[in-house]
């Protein structure tokens, strides 16, 4: 009996790190064909060759999900190389919190850039191919942000309440072509999301916490798994997960 992972082409957006490289290197091993998209070109070559070592099948096309050329080519290059797009996991995400006092407008760009105008590019490369072959995968980031809002998260948690809309949404429109979705909010996964804070009491605060009670990425992996391996004929449409100890 086919587990639905295996022979599957999944493209991942910031596979160079936490959430987005567990669940390569846990897709790979369950026999999928991974496509890494990110900017750190090192860490993705890196991974894919840990991958096609450990006997899996990856490639690494550098990646800014703020440019819609980039997508396009992160998706075509799935498409030429292993024949399709069976899933795309909108991953990539950035999490500078502040207050919205302290007029961070370049960051307030930079997280509507990346979180939200970036799973609309990788959406628009993804779509078309996925409409031809009349079978696809959407899986976006959303978070615990993108069901509440607290102080500092402000914009944040407005990109990702944005993903959760645009996914509903999507989920919507799609189902004619037999395209699943699903939306993926996480609580607090030890990552390397917090190192970009540029406010240090609000980056401290954060580390403090996720330090106590953060669960690893190896969770995501086993969570998106689930998503994927249910019959084409189910749709996970949304998972919710945190610590035990999260409140
Ligand atoms: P990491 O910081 O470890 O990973 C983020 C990834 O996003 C990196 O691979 C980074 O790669 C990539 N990225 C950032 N900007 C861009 C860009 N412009 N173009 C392409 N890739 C980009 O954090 P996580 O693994 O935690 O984050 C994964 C997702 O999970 C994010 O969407 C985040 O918002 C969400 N999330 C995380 C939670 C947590 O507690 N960790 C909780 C809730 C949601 P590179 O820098 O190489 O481009």
């Amino acid at each position: 009996m086919t587990d639905n992972i295996t022979g599957k082409v999944i493209v991942i957006t910031g596979a160079s790190s936490g959430m987005g490289e567990a669940a390569a290197r846990h897709l790979a091993a369950k026999g999928a064909s991974i496509v890494l998209g990110a900017r750190r070109a090192e860490r993705l070559e890196a991974l894919a060759a840990d991958i096609i070592k450990a006997g899996g099948k990856a490639i690494a096309v550098v990646t800014d999900v703020t440019k819609p050329a980039d997508q396009q080519r992160l998706v075509d290059t799935a498409v030429k190389t292993y024949g399709r797009i069976d899933v795309l996991i909108n991953n990539a995400g950035v999490m500078p919190l502040s207050p919205l006092d302290r007029l961070r407008v370049d960051e307030w760009d930079q997280m509507i850039d990346v979180n939200l105008k970036g799973v609309l590019y990788g959406i628009a490369a993804a779509l078309p191919y996925m409409k031809d072959q009349k079978s696809g995968h959407i899986i976006n980031l959303s978070s615990v942000a993108g069901h509440k809002v607290f102080a500092g998260s402000a914009v944040y948690s407005a990109t990702k309440y944005g993903v959760r809309v645009i996914s509903e949404g999507l989920r919507q429109e799609v189902k004619p072509y037999n395209i699943r979705t699903t939306i993926i909010s996480p609580g607090a996964v030890k990552t390397e999301l917090l190192d970009h804070i540029t406010e240090k009491d609000l980056q401290k605060a954060n580390q403090d916490y996720v330090g106590q009670v953060g669960i690893p990425a190896a969770t995501f992996a086993r969570l998106v798994d689930f998503a994927i391996s249910q019959p084409e004929d189910v749709d996970i449409n949304e998972i919710l997960f945190r610590p035990t100890a999260q409140e």
